[in-house]
């Protein structure tokens, strides 16, 4: 399976799972705009890495997803300068833990604003070209919290909720345009940002490594293991290939079994 000729935009692909899966569609022969926060340095170094290693074409966009002008310009970068956006993938995220009653106002406003409003500013931005064009992969990154609750995650729940709706509904619009439309419910990812936590968990708790990782971290996994960000970048590259054509509206959990018990 080949993205040679195709284009692709990927929200929060500075780190974590949207880096890889910018790099793992860039692997497949597809352009690139990657977005999200960090050092100018660092974010050049993947962009210019990523053109170096794939041969392919490498944007940046600085687009803030609480900002919907800012999410509409960043299509049209991508359309002007690739010639169009054949794959999107909503995948900027991010969390606040607190209970309900002390949890912010602008927390709630701007979770709700970048992990589900950001993805419908886009898809309204990118949806013209694909159905110009007759061909179309949107892909949003969910969680296992699109499918279950956990207490103190009100709005990170809510707004995961509202992207398996999001999915569910523009697919039903989109069903004979030839693009589909479908989202990803990963468990607990292996990112940076959960391997920096376990010293420091280790030591509030007076745990082993493993327990931390056993005990704490994977209470909710079965199979007591983390995802890696590859294996959900893989079911992004599957997504976008003639394979996954009839696949569309689902939500596709790769999260070691949590949402089956
Ligand atoms: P991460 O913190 O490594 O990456 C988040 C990305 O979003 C970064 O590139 C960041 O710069 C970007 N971002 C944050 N705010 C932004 C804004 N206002 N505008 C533009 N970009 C912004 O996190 P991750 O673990 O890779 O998470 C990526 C997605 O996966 C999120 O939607 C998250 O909810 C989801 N997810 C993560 C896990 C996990 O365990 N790590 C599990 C399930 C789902």
């Amino acid at each position: 399976m080949s993205l040679k000729s195709k284009s692709a935009v990927v929200t929060g692909s500075t780190s974590g799972i949207g880096l890889a899966i910018a790099r793992a569609l860039a692997k497949e022969g597809a352009n690139v705009l990657i977005n999200g926060f960090g050092k100018p340095e660092d974010i050049e170094k993947e962009r210019a890495g990523i053109e170096a290693e794939f041969g392919v074409k490498a944007i940046y966009s600085g687009a803030d997803m609480t900002k919907p002008d800012q999410i509409a310009e960043m299509i049209a970068l991508a359309e002007t300068t690739f010639g169009a956006v054949d794959v999107l993938v909503n995948n900027a995220g991010i969390q606040f833990v607190s209970p309900v009653e002390s949890f912010p106002t602008e927390k709630w406003d701007q979770i709700i604003a970048i992990n589900l409003s950001s993805a419908f500013h886009a898809i309204h931005a990118a949806v013209p070209g694909m159905k110009a064009r007759g061909w179309g992969r949107i892909i949003s990154t969910a969680s296992a919290h699109s499918l279950v609750g956990s207490p103190f995650k009100s709005a990170y729940v809510a707004a995961k909720h509202g992207i398996a709706g999001l999915t569910k509904s523009i697919a039903l619009e989109l069903a004979t345009n030839g693009i589909t439309v479908n989202c990803i419910s990963p468990g607990y990812v292996w990112t940076p940002l959960v391997e920096s936590q376990i010293p420091d968990t280790m030591k509030a708790r007076n745990l082993t490594r493993e327990q931390v990782i056993n005990d704490v971290l994977l209470a909710a996994q079965p199979t007591k293991q983390f995802v890696t960000v590859e294996e959900v970048a893989a079911v992004v590259v599957f997504l976008c290939s003639d394979a996954a054509k009839q696949m569309t509206g689902a939500n596709l959990s790769v999260d070691g079994g949590w949402t089956a018990a």
